[in-house]
């Protein structure tokens, strides 16, 4: 009775705690959308597009597409739909749309009535109008409004997809998607009736084709420079994006490219052509006076810090090492030695179960979650401790992950560290093994990949053991680097030289084994001769540090005799890598480290050198 009676207890309490926790999860499920939209003065409703690299062009598509090839974009504002006729009327610009309606798209536009436009929308709003129109020549460096760059429309359209079409490569979706000659009517359409991209941009596909600020080119991809690219500096034709409610599906895809219609053939009669504006986000731009109420400017911390309670009501067994009272060292230091007010705190939520699957098996993660709520003492084996709350700081964990991503992402911070519980290198597919629950790390990975679009992911793992679940995870991925150096032979015994990687990700993984005993040098000539090289030919889009102190001359666990300052000098290199490849963007994640003292001090400097 008394059993029955607590066994009741309990699910009555988990069925509470899952009803508090759900807005969270559902939340955290919505964040899928990354953006964000603001009102401006004159109240057009714009998307703020986070920075990000994407694959330009396609493999599959026209001459003009190749070579694919990869570009960074800064953060812009662009229009949520395509610019109205009502809007265009303020301006006592005269009105040249065929198919007349105030909430149809402008058309019939040439390029540089648009660009008219851009700079009298800007006049309006007290900022400085982009185009001369003496030249017609734009400045990229001003904040008023200006037609896109071509990759800037297409990254936006893309919305983090390389599919044919934002929605995927189904063209029989297209109906539901954009208005093209299979379902206009022979007319434009308003705006906004057809879902938008993943984004929030309507009409990317179809109702009327939209002008770029480039100058076409048909080779132009060869040369492109991979940051911010700007087209052609000269040439006769502007670029034409999206296609029109008269296209055909192919010309709708995200990748298409057309030019002037009164010079080439692209079927795009003159009243199928509109055009929607973009500016630079003003937060590149942290000086500027900015009015607009959803903007308020902040002053962006360089490093951010993800904690949660909830990560000491992961309870091992008494005298564990891998216990609450290593997140309490960290953050009592960080507090004691002022570094606290100077991190941007970042409050996570939980991950949903849909991304802790992109690494683990839906049988796995109801075992754990079951265990959890059973109140049973180990999960899968003596290995890996748990309480009844372990599931939700798991789910936790992978959470901090992802909300130090995101605001890495959309650079409030240049890099992050995650003071999660409990850690993740060794949680395979199937299994928890050495303390760990979900992989981390390995889910960040693929958080990256899905969510950002970003397709190489270099992970970095000093814990003093081998990281066998991130290897696993990865091993016939060329699109992740894992490096690890770690004690050999030790738990988990995996980690020998030769795993270098199998099918596609030969090469891909490299294991650097040390002996017990290894010094601050031995780790840094690791870092130097075997990491520095792979990591920079790589070239990553993001780094992701498993950050385990348990190489630390004091720990109990490792037999290494690694300084405080001997993890600032890791991070130094690690923190070159991301700079020299991708903008410093950095998350760096616990994994080990058990003596108290030994791990608060290593953090310390860790976290010292993230915020030089
Ligand atoms: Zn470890």
């Amino acid at each position: 009775m008394g059993i029955r009676y607590t066994k009741l207890t309990i699910r009555l309490f988990c069925l509470l705690l899952i009803l508090l926790v759900m807005p969270d999860c559902r939340r955290a499920k919505d964040s899928i959308d990354v953006t964000r939209v603001v009102k401006t003065k004159t109240g057009i409703e714009m998307v703020v597009i986070p920075a990000g690299f994407f694959d330009m062009g396609s493999s599959k598509g026209a001459a003009d597409e190749l070579p694919v090839h990869k570009v960074w974009v800064d953060s812009f504002w662009m229009d949520r739909f395509e610019v109205v006729q009502e809007q265009f009327k303020k301006y006592q610009i005269s009105d040249p749309s065929h198919f007349k309606s105030p909430d149809r798209p402008l058309e019939q536009m040439n390029w540089t009535d648009a660009a008219i436009y851009c700079n009298e929308r800007s006049l309006a709003e007290g900022l400085d109008p982009c185009y001369d129109e003496q030249t017609w020549k734009c400045s990229f460096e001003g904040n008023g409004y200006r037609l896109p760059t071509e990759a800037e429309w297409e990254y936006a359209c893309r919305a983090g997809t390389s599919a044919k079409y934002s929605f995927g490569s189904d063209a029989r979706k297209l109906k539901a998607n954009g208005w093209f000659a299979g379902n206009s009517s022979g007319k434009t359409q308003p705006v906004g009736r057809k879902k938008p991209n993943l984004w929030g941009l309507y009409d990317m596909h179809g109702n009327v084709a939209e002008w770029c600020n480039d100058f076409y080119s048909e080779n132009y991809y060869e040369k492109s420079p991979q940051r911010n690219p700007k087209g052609p500096a000269a040439g006769e034709e502007r670029v034409l994006r999206g296609g029109a409610w008269n296209s055909t599906a192919d010309a709708l895809r995200s990748s298409s490219r057309a030019s002037d219609p009164s010079i080439d053939d692209t079927c795009l009669a003159s009243d199928a052509i509109g055009f929607r504006c973009v500016r630079n986000a003003p937060n590149n731009k942290p000086a500027e006076e900015n009015s607009m109420e959803e903007n308020k400017p902040h002053n962006p911390s360089k490093t951010g810090l993800v904690y949660h309670d909830i990560y000491l009501e992961h309870k091992t067994t008494p005298d564990h090492p891998e216990s609450p009272q290593r997140l309490v060292a960290i953050l009592d230091r960080l507090k004691q030695n002022g570094l606290y007010p100077k991190l941007l705190i970042l409050t996570p939520s939980p991950a949903t179960v849909e991304w802790i699957e992109t690494v683990h098996s839906p049988e796995y993660i109801k075992r754990a979650e079951n265990s959890c709520q059973k109140g049973t003492r180990f999960l899968d084996s003596l290995d890996t401790p748990i309480s009844p709350k372990s599931y939700d700081a798991a789910l936790m964990a992978v959470g901090g992950v992802f909300s130090a991503i995101d605001a890495v992402m959309q650079e409030k911070v240049t890099n992050a560290f995650c003071a999660v519980r409990p850690p993740g290198h060794h949680a395979i597919e199937d299994e928890a093994m050495g303390f760990c629950m979900f992989n981390n790390v390995a889910i960040g990975a693929r958080y990256l990949q899905k969510q950002y679009g970003l397709s190489k992911i270099l992970i970095v793992d000093w814990d003093v053991h081998h990281g066998n679940g991130t290897q696993a995870e990865f091993y016939d991925d060329p699109n992740v680097l894992y490096f690890s150096t770690h004690q050999y032979p030790f738990y988990p015994r995996t980690g020998a030289e030769t795993e270098k990687g199998g099918g596609k990700g030969q090469g891909y993984n490299i294991n650097v084994p040390l002996p017990a005993g290894s010094t601050d040098a031995d780790y840094l000539q690791a870092f130097k001769e075997k990491l520095e090289p792979a990591a920079l030919t790589f070239s990553p889009d993001f780094v992701l540090i498993s950050a385990g102190f348990d190489a630390h001359e004091n720990d109990l666990l490792g037999g290494m005799k690694v300084t405080t300052q001997g993890f600032a000098q890791l991070t130094a290199i690690v923190k070159t890598i991301a700079q020299k490849c991708c903008q410093g963007r950095l998350v760096s994640v616990l994994e080990g480290g058990y003596h108290l003292e030994g791990l608060a001090d290593s953090v310390e400097a860790h976290i010292q050198e993230l915020m030089r």
